[in-house]
């Protein structure tokens, strides 16, 4: 296997991960490049979530290689150029003692390390995170109170506020209604046509992935999908990724029965 010598902001080569015996990843060799938007999709138990956490670094290969901005991910170190939105970031506590402004600034950590004070420079970054997702005038409610609608851009509100280059985001509209979600979609794509960040978004949402994203990757512990959301159902990436038997409709794509 050749290292790492281009310059993707991500790229996986072989990579396998395994949980004990479980083969959770198999041979998934992935690039990402600047600018791209991105939808990461597969059945409940495909490995999404661990291939976002392999690209962060968070989880260790048991073989095969990541790479963020051409370099292995073990000593990549500039992590402000990642903003990450996990998985049921929204479920937060009623009770949960801090301000939208306050989770914002909590994406200003990589930058300014744990221990210091905040700076007016980290404050005014947070500041412009909340208003880039439109919800400055909510920046001194306390989380808790917020509709999961806003809440979710309070934590995409702190993955901006480093001001990254790319966005990995981990089913972010799990348990939003469906017109927060409308909003949420309209506002990444936004941030990708607009501000030219580079997006990958894990979703169970496929007619809305379809809809958004430039390039469709399906994960089902291999990658069995990548490229044209547009020809995904005609070339039976959904059978392929959600193991089911699914015959192609004409009526879908106006072709004779
Ligand atoms: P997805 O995000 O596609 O639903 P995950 O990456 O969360 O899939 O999980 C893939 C598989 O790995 C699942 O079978 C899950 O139970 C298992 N798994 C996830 N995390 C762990 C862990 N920390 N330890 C053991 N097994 C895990």
């Amino acid at each position: 296997m050749s290292p790492c010598t281009c310059d993707p902001l991500l790229e996986t080569k072989n990579l396998n991960v395994q949980y004990g015996n479980a083969h959770v990843l198999q041979d998934v060799t992935l690039r990402i490049d600047d600018g791209e938007f991105v939808g990461l999709v597969g059945p409940n138990g495909a490995g999404k979530s661990t291939l976002l956490r392999s690209l962060l670094g968070l989880i260790d290969p048991s073989n095969g290689e990541v790479c963020c901005c051409g370099r292995p991910v073990h000593r990549f170190d500039d992590w402000t150029r990642i903003g990450y939105v996990p998985q049921h970031a929204v479920n937060v506590d009623a009770k949960f003692p801090a301000s939208a402004l306050e989770i914002a600034l909590l994406g200003r950590v990589a930058k300014r390390g744990l221990f210091r004070r905040w700076t007016a420079e980290d404050k005014q970054a947070a500041n412009d995170a909340l208003a880039r997702v439109g919800i400055d005038h909510l920046a001194e409610r306390p989380v808790g109170t917020l509709s999961g609608g806003e809440r979710q851009r309070v934590f995409l509100a702190k993955a901006l506020a480093g001001n990254p280059d790319l966005l990995l985001l981990d089913e972010p509209t799990a348990g939003v209604d469906m017109s927060a979600r409308e909003d949420f979609y309209n506002l990444i794509d936004g941030l990708n046509h607009e501000e030219g960040i580079t997006i990958l978004l894990v979703s169970h949402d496929l007619q809305a992935v379809q809809l958004c994203c430039h390039r469709l990757v399906a994960l089902n512990r291999r990658i069995v999908y990548d490229g044209s959301p547009e020809a995904f159902d005609e070339e039976g990436g959904i059978s392929r990724a959600y193991d089911m038997n699914v015959s192609h409709h004409p009526e879908r794509t106006g072709a004779p029965p």
